[in-house]
Formats: structure tokens, C-alpha cells, sequence
């Protein structure tokens, strides 16, 4: 447990054999009712460390409200173990709706196998998802957030700032006196926030390009992040991101020029800061992470009518269409 500013903490939450190590839980308490933002996994190692975090601060359960950034279980996982029958979860909507809508794996094997994700693998890849594995125990009842709002908690004045891309539902916080921007897995240092898609219709990279340039326009003097480092140069992280996206989005056109490609047989030949060597290394959870990863970035490109897919044997086939160069990803 860590003290940021007075009555605002940090439980770092470890997260075992996940390649995020772990996971940020902001606290901010007051002698109303207190804070916490984001969870961690529904797993014994991160409810051990974040109640002991919580103890240490006498964070009383029954006087605790949660904000979820967005619905990834590395987030939500643990709230559903935690909330008090007075306690409210805050949600973006989108992302709320989706959890009380239910799972959409199905779906998303469908699209997958369509991209080339071999039938075999695909069990495999939904049953090791941490979502799957390390979701919450049980329905919610969120209350949703929605862009603009506010909301109190003692010195802490909280603005609700939407930001699709991670996630369709993803927000972040704003304290626009104190100038902090908890952003979730929205900006990140270190690691880049993953960015997928598992469908042709949902832009999740244009959004999430659009969210960025939205955050930029915050004054921010310090950004929380759901993993790793707290960032100073937010701008400066900002910029950095968009250029990693505008690299990989070039990378993925140099990779069509060499021929057409299905979203599986582009991932296996995009480059990851992963420690195996071989695509065929990936353990099948990674595969679904790029495979997705890989859609995001080829539905923004065909946006940009660079390039086109059709579909040939079941699946679909990306290949260029214009010039094989983007010269600016906003
Ligand atoms: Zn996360």
C-alpha cells in the first residue's frame, strides 16, 4: 500500500503467470464513504494482497463504493467478492451492458475461426482466457456512468470521461482541480493497452485513436494507470502511443505487400514484444491476444481504404488496395 496524495492510496495487486504482472487498485477514502477503482482477478493471490491493503487503510466494506474502469477481469474480477449490499459499482454502460447481456465468446470464435484461428485452438484459447477463468463470481447490479457526469468522494471531485477503444465501455476518471486522469487501461507506460476487434463493423483502433486525442485535451498533472508506472508526461505518452499505432498499421501493410493474408497468418508475421521465439511458441491465450490485435488494426485500415477483404474458402482475406504507406493514424 502506497500513499499518492492525502487520502488517495495504491494496492498493487499481483496477478501470477499473466504477462501484465499486475494490476493498479486506487483507494481514495473520506469519513463518508470511500473509493475503489478497479480490482483485480477473481483469484485468491489478488484478494489476499488487495484485503490486506485494504485492512491497513480500515477501508470499511460497508461504507465502499467501486468504479470499474472497464470489464476485463484483471478490473472487475473481485468486485462481486467485495461489494456490500449498500455498496454501487460504476460502470461505462456499454461495458455494463455487455456483462448483464452475457458472455459473447461464441461469437467471437465464430469471427475468429472466419480470420483464420484454427478450429483446434479455439478451445482452448476461450477456456485460458483470463475472462473466462477469472471473472466475476456472479451477476451485478451496476450503475452507469456516463460522460460528463460527476461525483463526490471527500476532497475528490470524479468527471466521468468515456473512452472506447480498450474496451467499448472503457472510462476513465478526471479530478479537474487536482488535474489526475485515472485512466484504466486506456494510457499506459511500458506496455502498450491492448487494442482488439472481432468483427468488421467495430473500429475499436479508430476509436481508441479518437479517445486518445479526446484525453489529450485534459490538463492532467499525474495519470494512474490500471498497470505499472504512474505517468508525468502524459502528452508526451499520448504521442507515443498513437506513433506505435501508426508503426504497427504500416508493418501490417508491409506484411500484405509481400501477399494476401488472413488476420491468423498476419499476426503470426507481426512482431511482439513476447519472449518466445516462434509463433508457434505463443501459447494459445497470446495467439488470441495478437490474432485480435491484428483484426483491430486491418478493420482501421480498410476504414482508411487502404486496403479490402474478401471472403475465400469460409475465411476472410485481406489485401492491399491503395498505397501501402499511412502517413498519419488520425
Ligand atoms: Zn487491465
Amino acid at each position: 500500500m502506497e500513499e499518492i496524495l492525502p487520502q488517495l492510496y495504491r494496492i498493487v495487486v499481483p496477478l501470477p503467470k499473466n504477462p501484465l504482472k499486475e494490476v493498479n487498485s486506487w483507494v481514495l477514502t473520506s469519513d463518508d464513504r470511500n473509493l475503489i477503482i478497479d480490482t483485480g482477478m477473481n483469484r485468491k493471490a489478488c484478494s489476499e494482497v488487495l484485503m490486506a491493503g485494504l485492512e491497513e487503510l480500515k477501508v470499511d466494506l460497508e461504507k465502499t463504493d467501486f468504479v470499474v474502469t472497464h470489464l476485463h477481469a484483471d478490473h472487475l474480477g473481485l468486485v462481486s467478492t467485495l461489494v456490500k449490499e449498500n455498496g454501487k459499482i460504476y460502470m461505462g454502460k456499454l461495458d455494463a451492458s455487455a456483462m448483464e447481456a452475457g458472455s459473447g465468446w461464441n461469437r467471437m470464435a465464430d469471427f475468429a475461426h472466419q480470420g483464420g484461428f484454427p478450429e483446434d485452438e479455439l478451445q482452448a484459447a476461450i477456456s485460458n482466457h483470463p475472462g473466462y477463468k477469472y471473472g466475476p463470481e456472479q451477476l451485478m447490479n451496476f450503475t452507469y456512468l456516463l460522460d460528463g457526469e460527476t461525483f463526490q468522494i471527500g476532497d475528490y471531485t470524479l468527471q466521468c470521461v468515456e473512452t472506447p477503444g480498450h474496451s467499448r465501455g472503457h472510462i476513465c476518471l478526471y479530478e479537474p482541480n487536482k488535474k489526475i486522469l485515472f485512466s484504466g487501461d486506456h494510457i499506459l507506460i511500458d506496455i502498450t493497452p491492448n487494442i482488439q476487434a472481432w468483427s468488421h463493423e467495430d473500429d475499436t483502433l479508430g476509436h481508441y485513436i479518437q479517445s486518445l486525442n479526446k484525453v489529450n485535451e485534459l490538463e492532467m498533472n499525474l495519470v494512474l494507470p490500471g498497470h505499472r508506472r504512474i505517468i508525468e508526461d502524459a502528452r508526451g505518452r499520448i504521442q507515443e502511443l498513437k506513433d506505435h499505432h501508426q508503426n504497427r498499421c504500416n508493418e501490417i501493410l508491409a506484411i500484405l505487400a509481400t501477399g494476401d493474408k488472413n488476420a491468423y497468418q498476419v499476426a503470426s508475421k507481426m512482431s511482439w514484444d513476447i519472449t518466445y521465439k516462434t509463433w508457434d511458441d505463443f501459447p494459445v491465450s497470446q495467439k488470441w491476444f495478437a490474432t485480435g490485435e491484428a483484426i483491430a488494426h486491418l478493420v482501421f485500415l480498410e476504414g482508411k481504404g487502404l486496403i479490402k477483404h474478401d471472403s475465400r474458402d469460409g475465411l476472410d482475406v485481406f489485401s492491399l488496395k491503395g498505397k501501402a504507406r499511412l502517413d498519419s493514424i488520425d
